[in-house]
């Protein structure tokens, strides 16, 4: 069978040569040898290529060049069947880039096609947490129903969905949700296109990985491990498939067909065999999860909706919507608090107020006052925010419903598709409490919901809720780096980044905003052997540079042994490293003496001539950078922020949209630091993208980082 499969490749890959040869022929000839083949959104040039072979092709030239080289050349150090499937892999990518130059300015929005690095950084936090548990290519054609099914059943177990050949397109026109958020994303009708999914994953390796192109054993075999992929392919199977399931075999993801074919398994590729036949469709997606050794636990609350992360970013529209609570419109707050055990009364569910079924059979509007009383042996004061902050999660989680904002500026949609579904008030209280429960386990023994909706009582309890919350944030305001004895780590980035480890203080959050030092801590108590474990301080060597023996130890234990010593508040020494899921990137521009900061959202120039992608792909894989490092957006206006060169003086250029975002705390910062028209002195795109541009402006404005020493030494 699998020699088969190499003649069957072997084949595909000749007339792939061909045709390639062709139309890069005519390429150069109409744009000329140099014309760039820059893919959009991903620092890698044409991924696989760059990372099996370390070769970065980047114009007509040097593409005809490889393409050369490798119909002459073996590939050394794999197996015939490696090399016939890498080959094809390299070939179609190659002419799958020639097509994108085709259709550059044209392509069809609803199809993704080419999956850019961006995507990849913004779910690294879902990959390693369990969100999302894997990924799933779907290719070929299969009835609308039971494809309908199929990925129904992949997103209520969190898997992410990718539709390749005319089940993509039958999807779009079933006007079902698509997109990351909807946990299903239609590539493209061509088969072949299924190599951007491959595409993607091995891209792991380098933006989480820290592999070294060209390392192609390593890299197959990180591929291998760590990626939970698998693929279910429908419908007749012609040579171009055969191709695409060899590509797929390299990397050990193994495929299921509604087809009658022989089981293929291949000992040195994975334990598990790579081909099985599984013509029921109710059962292929179990068997695709057994087969791979998935865990797949779904917490779902009682509710006459579905139910899930897939959920979670749907919108509910002003017409689509039944009732809605907040959001200005009424008053409202959600308000989690810890209380004596017995005076909870576990389970508990009320909605409180005068003909409270009534006013909610109406629709429209209403005040919403939502308590929900935790319990529990292990609970403690500060988690009230840890649990409080998951309410918007839970309740999104729901299809129908949807949540924003937080405290007494929450805002509840619930939409009409749901209220028919049977969605009531008491619902949400049954999410809350369901899900805390099963998230919090260990720390909240008892549970109960209280939902107000009579306006006086609503405000007068929103007072209450007020004062609670203005506590709350003096004792945080209270909480330094110097009054704690233990900070934490985050290991969830080394399923992906090994020799990664984020070190979380109170005053300096994970890099990838999921986690403060509360929220590891919370999650320590949840699950002492878990991702997030203390990290005891130990003796202090540098205050400034925010150096301790504890975590140098630590550090160098987790990471391998490949991180001596790290500085907490350094960017130039010895600062932290980076896995690849971080909100921002701060990166020293020598020439103004400070700092930029590029957030991930933005894909403009910045003034040193490189956009995220470019950065994000240089400073990845848990390696330390000195002057670029990977920062959560809430570090940037700590007062540990880069203390050891200066702090947040030294910020000299910022995407407007993030200078906006921080423009309170920025100048709350800047004021306590005594340099309060600091803010119209960072530069942004509008004033310049260049670092001519950015000179030109600091010394127009006076910039006070001009002044101070030397950032390099
Ligand atoms: Fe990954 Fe660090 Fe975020 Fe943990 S805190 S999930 S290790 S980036
Ligand atoms: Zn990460």
């Amino acid at each position: 069978m699998i020699d088969e499969i190499i003649k069957i490749v072997n084949e595909v890959t000749e007339s792939l040569f061909i045709q390639i040869e062709e139309k890069l022929e005519q390429k150069i000839k109409e744009l000329g040898e140099n014309y760039s083949i820059e893919l959009p959104d991903t620092a890698y040039g044409l991924p696989l290529i760059y990372i099996l072979e370390a070769e970065k092709l980047t114009n007509l030239l040097e593409l005809k060049a490889f393409l050369r080289k490798i119909k002459e050349e073996n590939v050394e150090e794999l197996s015939k069947f490696e090399t016939a499937s890498i080959k094809y892999l390299y070939l179609e990518e190659i002419n799958l880039s020639l097509e994108i130059l085709r259709v550059r300015n044209n392509s069809d929005k609803l199809f993704y096609g080419f999956l850019g690095d961006t995507i990849q950084r913004t779910l690294g936090v879902q990959l390693v947490d369990g969100r999302i548990p894997a990924v799933c290519l779907l290719l070929g054609c299969i009835e609308r129903d039971k494809l309908l099914a199929i990925v129904k059943e992949l997103k209520e177990k969190r898997i992410l969905s990718f539709l390749v050949g005319p089940i993509a397109e039958d999807f779009i026109r079933s006007g079902e949700a698509i997109g990351f958020d909807a946990y299903v994303v239609p590539v493209g009708i061509n088969p072949e296109e299924a190599v951007y999914v491959i595409d993607w994953a091995v891209r792991a390796s380098l933006i989480f990985g820290g592999q070294t192109p060209g390392d192609k054993k390593a890299i197959i075999d990180y591929v291998r491990k760590r990626i939970n992929a698998f693929c279910l392919v429908f419908g007749e199977i012609g040579k171009k498939e055969v191709a695409i399931a060899s590509g797929a075999f390299l990397f050990a993801i193994p495929i299921l067909t509604d087809q009658k074919l022989p089981e293929i398994k291949q000992e040195a590729i994975a334990s598990y065999p790579l081909l099985v036949s599984e013509s029921d469709y109710t059962r292929i997606v179990k068997k695709a999860i057994e087969l791979r050794g998935l865990k797949i636990i779904v917490e779902k609350p009682p509710i006459p909706v579905s139910y899930g992360p897939a959920f979670e970013g749907e919108r509910v529209r002003k017409e689509d919507t039944f009732i809605e609570f907040g959001g200005q419109r009424t008053i409202s707050f959600e308000w989690v608090r810890m209380e004596e055990a017995d005076r909870v009364e576990d389970g508990k569910i009320e909605v409180i107020g005068k003909d409270w079924r009534v006013r909610y059979e109406q629709g429209g509007q209403m005040p919403l006052g939502i308590i929900v009383n935790v319990a529990g042996k292990k609970m403690q004061k500060d988690f009230e925010p840890v649990i409080e902050r998951q309410i918007h999660t839970f309740i999104n989680e729901a299809e129908g419903l949807w949540h924003i904002g937080q405290r007494d500026i929450n805002w509840i949609r619930i939409s009409k598709k749901a209220k028919d579904a049977g969605i009531s008030l008491e619902h949400i209280g049954i999410i809350l409490a369901t899900m805390i429960k099963a998230k919090f386990r260990l720390i909240v023994d008892k549970v109960e919901v209280l939902l107000y909706v009579d306006e006086n009582e609503v405000r007068d309890l929103r007072e209450q809720a007020r004062e609670a919350y203005k506590l709350r944030d003096q004792r945080l305001e209270k909480l330094s780096d110097e009054e704690v004895d233990e900070f934490y780590s985050c290991l969830l980035c080394q399923s992906f980044a090994p020799r990664h480890v984020c070190v979380i203080t109170p005053q300096r959050p994970g890099l990838c905003g999921a986690f403060t030092w509360l929220d590891a801590k919370a999650s320590y108590e949840i699950e002492p052997t878990g991702g997030n474990q203390p990290v005891s301080k130990g003796e202090v060597i540098d205050t400034v540079c925010g150096r301790w023996s504890g975590v140098d130890e630590y550090v160098k234990k987790h990471s391998g042994g490949g991180i001596e010593s790290i500085n907490l508040y350094s960017l130039m020494e010895n600062p932290m490293t980076s896995c690849g899921c971080f909100e921002c990137i701060v990166a020293v521009v020598p020439e103004a003496n400070g700092v930029m900061i590029v957030n991930r959202g933005y894909s403009g120039m910045t003034p040193i001539g490189m956009k995220f992608s470019t950065l994000a792909g240089m400073i990845g894989g848990g390696v330390q950078c000195p002057g670029f490092m990977g920062v959560g957006i809430n570090y940037i206006t700590s007062p540990k922020f880069i203390k050891a060169e200066g702090g947040i003086v030294r910020i000299v250029w910022m995407p407007k949209e993030l200078k906006e975002r921080l423009k309170n705390a920025l100048n709350k910062r800047a004021q306590e630091e005594g340099i309060s028209e600091l803010y119209e002195k960072i530069a942004d795109e509008t004033i310049c993208e260049d670092v001519e541009g950015l000179i030109e402006f600091l010394t127009r404005v006076d910039h006070p980082a001009l002044q101070m020493e030397p950032i390099i030494k």
